[in-house]
């Protein structure tokens, strides 16, 4: 009990910890010992990637969350989870194997790409395990829920058919975001993660030249040149006034509010309502693809989309290209010219470019335009364009046949079951993420690649009827070859399950679509599917749901959050979590983004080992980060948390340790006698424990953090302060000295409880040398005692310590040092008594007018009370009574030197020597009580023996 603890190895102090807590199994005992549950939820990552500070960030709050719950007495389960399938995975893999898109999966063989991914999986899950560990976050390590085992994908498969009975799945033929890379369609979520601002692209104004008017032509524009062979109309808008102009011996046709985007002088020949322009006929860039006789195409058409703020008023429509152009296409019958194939490049009717990427082919287009004098100008343009959240490819849209649910239809609902989410901060709720329900779109689930949950649809070749299977009891009753495919070992995973058959009721054979499930939609179950629900423990996850809490970054909003609420909605019409702590972006000093080739901040181990990782869960929960808000990190900040927070806290126990080892002090609970410096440290103990509490009682991890600094500084530059002379060896009154150990021991105890969630370790070591208990984690979180609290001794004690302040800033005005005693200290318009007249108010002033006689060196405090500000006047006349006072002082001072240069025990007496000292009695008697010594002898120069 009671050791000290060395300051200059914090990392050896953190890996002895972990090594305790791994030996004695204490995570383990915090599950055994409870019973009520406390239910929380990870979202998967992809251990295919390493962990970043922003993970650390998340697991600290994860962490530090279900220490507290535990400590409430809850029984909280953690288990890890693997996010296995999707893109993120396959892309990986392409890289490793130097392959890329589909067509070269395919030759390299479906399965062996697929047992590629499967072997890449876990590739980091050590480095995680390790960060975990070494974070000092508790996790069941052994038993995590993985997406891609068969239990799992059992359940996303009945999760998937709840859907297809609730009629909400269809499928259909969409402009859908594209990745041209990966060769498949991603949801609208997953192109927000790729925004990225002020791309530079061209784009251009065309000439599309009018049927039987020679040398007149209607002025569109677009930023995506390669669309054009895909041309099937133009769109213009009949709010606005279209205009003929002539200018340079042409015609140009375009919306009169958009004259300005023309550069030389033109004259205008005549205006047009938009009635008089549509159902006109022009010629076309391109005619690569025929026209189809039922359809529309190269004609004017209306849209409401049409915008005056950029462009001619006149909009180029490909409706293979983009969702409104789509959607005005099936209108107007249009014609869809698909000139593009799935991997984004022009198909070999486009003759010029065949084979080409398209965005690559923009520029050739651009010259061909300018040759067959068509093009009227080009621009540079900066916007925001989307890329691949995977590969970083630019993405195009691109209409193809998709896997969609219904969620447009079920808004109301998502939206009414966000309300009973508590979300922090608060704006949350019907900011970012109620915005984004609002306008929730329909979810393209299905992806066209290989390494993923199949989408569980068969549909019949002959009569095309759709079979959805829900379970692998369904597929074994249902397919036709089911032993032939899977003789022993089941596996879902592509290509295996692609050769499984279904016989339809027509008599035809039922084959699986090709495509596999969106890995966002398998993140989003994992509610149902880590405990493989409904085939096992049924009621009890239905007792459990849904969790109490989750944790994660600002960018799920659109991602993990909301697809746990739609697929929660959709199953149970319920929230898939009721409290939810959003955190935000770390960013580097200079506020960019954290990035491996920046290298731009220093490695999570590097802060672990020069501050450990208290210091960094410290700095980041006590941060706004916490709330949603980004973080500009920098050592210098976790440097500065160890400074005023782990090093004060040991300077401040090894203070205490040393003191009670010397006087073999035992732990007593006494709480009789206390002195107006306890009673004020007891106050602002129990006043801690309540805003630490309120703030973790309402997820504001923030809030709870942030009155903790003060605490300690308080503890230590007051507390300790002013209680060095009543411990320890040299104090005078032994009972004093009881209630000082015992206040001071009280306290102590408590700060390591509450700061065990948020600084486990630290609170771990001083916890364990105060007490004789196994774990600091495995205690009841301490309760308020409301009768302890006195605000009024609160704000006498802020007066007290305001009077001395002032008082330190005028000795040092006039340059006298502390150790000379001075007679008087005047306070003006200084208040420190409460209820005038009471016995025990009068005492509390007397005891605080002592606090500043001692802390000041003063023999008298005057108080002139009157109205405005606090001043304080020194009598800086020094008396030789005064003068010699000071000089034992000085003396006091010398000797205490020496016996630190001499490591002297603190109990050790001593006896010194010394060219002269006081002739007052009392002041040598005062000298010996100080220094502990038994003589004060003659001699040249002072000196100790
Ligand atoms: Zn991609
Ligand atoms: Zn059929």
């Amino acid at each position: 009990m009671f050791k000290p603890i060395i300051k200059l190895q914090i990392k050896n102090l953190e890996k002895r910890i972990l090594s305790f807590w791994q030996k004695e199994k204490i995570f383990e005992k915090t599950l055994k010992n409870r019973k009520r549950k406390f239910i929380f939820y990870d979202g998967p990552p992809f251990a295919t990637g390493l962990p970043h500070y922003g993970h650390i960030l998340a697991m600290t709050i994860k962490d530090t969350v279900c220490r507290y719950k535990t400590m409430q007495g809850f029984n909280v389960p953690r288990r890890l989870g693997w996010d296995c399938h999707g893109l993120p995975v396959e892309y990986e893999v392409e890289k490793d194997l130097k392959i890329s898109g589909k067509k070269q999966i395919e030759q390299m063989g479906i399965d062996k790409f697929c047992e590629a991914c499967r072997g890449i999986v876990f590739k980091y899950t050590k480095e995680w395990e390790k960060t975990i560990e070494r974070m000092g976050r508790w996790a069941d390590k052994k038993n995590p829920y993985t997406t891609m085992e068969l239990s799992y994908m059992e359940s996303i498969w009945w999760i998937f058919k709840q859907i297809w009975e609730k009629k909400l799945l269809y499928r259909g033929f969409k402009s859908m975001p594209y990745c041209p890379r990966c060769g498949t369609p991603l949801s609208n979520f997953e192109t927000n993660l790729g925004y990225k601002n002020d791309v530079p692209d061209t784009s251009i104004f065309i000439k599309f030249p009018l049927i039987g008017k020679p040398k007149t032509y209607f002025l569109a524009w677009t930023t995506t040149p390669w669309t054009l062979p895909g041309n099937a109309a133009l769109a213009i808008n009949p709010k606005f006034k279209y205009v003929e102009v002539e200018l340079e011996g042409e015609k140009l046709i375009l919306a009169k509010d958009r004259l300005n985007v023309l550069n030389k002088d033109y004259k205008i020949i005549r205006d047009f309502k938009a009635n008089d322009l549509l159902g006109q006929t022009y010629q076309p860039p391109y005619e690569f693809i025929p026209k189809q006789k039922d359809k529309k195409a190269w004609i004017i058409v209306r849209a409401d989309f049409v915008n005056i703020e950029e462009g001619t008023g006149i909009v180029h429509i490909a409706p293979a290209f983009g969702e409104d152009d789509l959607d005005l296409g099936r209108k107007e019958n249009l014609q869809v010219i698909q000139t593009v194939n799935e991997k984004g490049e022009f198909i070999k009717e486009v003759k010029p470019w065949a084979g080409r990427f398209v965005k690559e082919a923009d520029k050739l287009i651009i010259n061909e335009l300018r040759e067959t004098n068509l093009l009227y100008k080009t621009e540079v343009i900066y916007h925001t364009y989307p890329f691949c959240w995977r590969c970083e490819s630019p993405l195009i849209y691109y209409a193809i046949s998709t896997w969609f649910i219904k969620v447009s239809e079920l808004r109301e609902k998502l939206i009414k079951n966000n309300q009973k989410i508590h979300w922090v901060p608060g704006h949350i709720k019907n900011g970012r993420f109620g915005k984004w329900l609002e306008e929730a779109r329909d979810w393209a689930i299905s992806r066209s690649r290989f390494w993923g949950t199949p989408l569980p649809i068969w549909e019949c070749g002959k009569c095309s009827k759709i079979k959805v299977v829900g379970s692998l009891s369904e597929l074994k009753k249902e397919a036709v070859n089911f032993k032939a495919i899977y003789p022993n070992k089941i596996d879902l995973h592509r290509p295996k399950i692609d050769e499984i058959k279904l016989k339809c009721e027509c008599g035809g054979e039922m084959k699986r679509v090709e495509e596999v499930l969106d890995c966002w939609f398998e993140s989003g179950s994992m509610p149902y599917a880590q405990n493989h629900y409904p085939f096992e423990k049924r009621i009890d996850f239905e007792k459990n749901f849904p969790a109490d809490f989750i944790a994660e970054g600002l960018d799920q909003t659109r991602g993990w959050f909301y697809t746990l609420h739609v697929v929660a909605s959709i199953l149970f019409n319920k929230p898939a979590f009721k409290n939810c702590i959003v955190n935000g972006i770390i960013l580097d000093e200079k506020g960019r983004k954290l990035s491996k080739r920046l290298r731009n901040y220093p490695e999570p181990e590097e802060i672990f080992t020069k501050y450990g990782a208290d210091s960094l869960r410290f700095f980041l929960l006590s941060s706004a980060a916490t709330n949603a808000q980004d973080l500009l990190f920098s050592d210098k900040l976790v440097e500065d948390v160890f400074r005023k927070l782990i090093l004060m806290m040991i300077n401040i126990y090894n203070f205490f340790a040393t003191n009670a080892l010397v006087d073999k002090w035992q732990p007593k609970d006494e709480t009789k006698n206390l002195s107006v410096l306890d009673r004020w440290i007891v106050s602002r103990a129990n006043g801690l424990i309540n805003e630490i509490t309120k703030g973790l009682e309402s997820y504001n991890l923030n809030l709870a953090a942030k009155p903790v600094q003060k605490f300690i500084e308080d503890l230590s530059t007051w507390y300790v302060r002013r209680s060095r002379d009543r411990l320890g060896p040299t104090a005078e009154n032994q009972k004093d000295k009881e209630v000082c150990y015992s206040t001071f021991y009280q306290v102590l105890v408590n700060l390591c409880k509450i700061l065990a969630p948020f600084t486990p370790f630290l609170s771990e070591e001083i916890f364990q040398n105060l007490t004789d208990k196994e774990s600091v984690h495995l205690e009841d979180w301490p309760n308020v005692d409301e009768k302890l609290i006195d605000e009024n001794l609160e704000k006498q004690m802020e007066q007290v310590r305001k009077i001395c302040e002032m008082g330190h800033a005028k000795r040092k005005e006039v340059g006298v040092r502390v150790r000379q005693p001075l007679q008087k200290l005047r306070i003006e318009n200084g208040e420190l008594s409460r209820e005038a007249g009471s016995g025990s108010a009068r005492r509390i002033e007397k005891d605080l007018i002592q606090l500043i006689k001692d802390e000041l060196n003063i023999k008298e405090v005057k108080f002139k009370v009157g109205k405005g500000d606090l001043k304080v006047e020194l009598d800086t006349q020094i008396t030789p009574e005064l003068k010699v006072e000071g000089e034992a002082r000085e003396l006091v001072r010398q000797i205490q030197e020496l016996r630190k240069q001499q490591n002297c025990r603190l109990d050790e007496k001593i006896k010194v020597i010394g060219p002269s000292w006081p002739t007052d009695k009392k002041l040598q008697d005062y000298i010996k009580k100080e220094t502990l010594a038994t003589e004060l002898l003659s001699g040249e120069e002072l000196k100790i023996k």
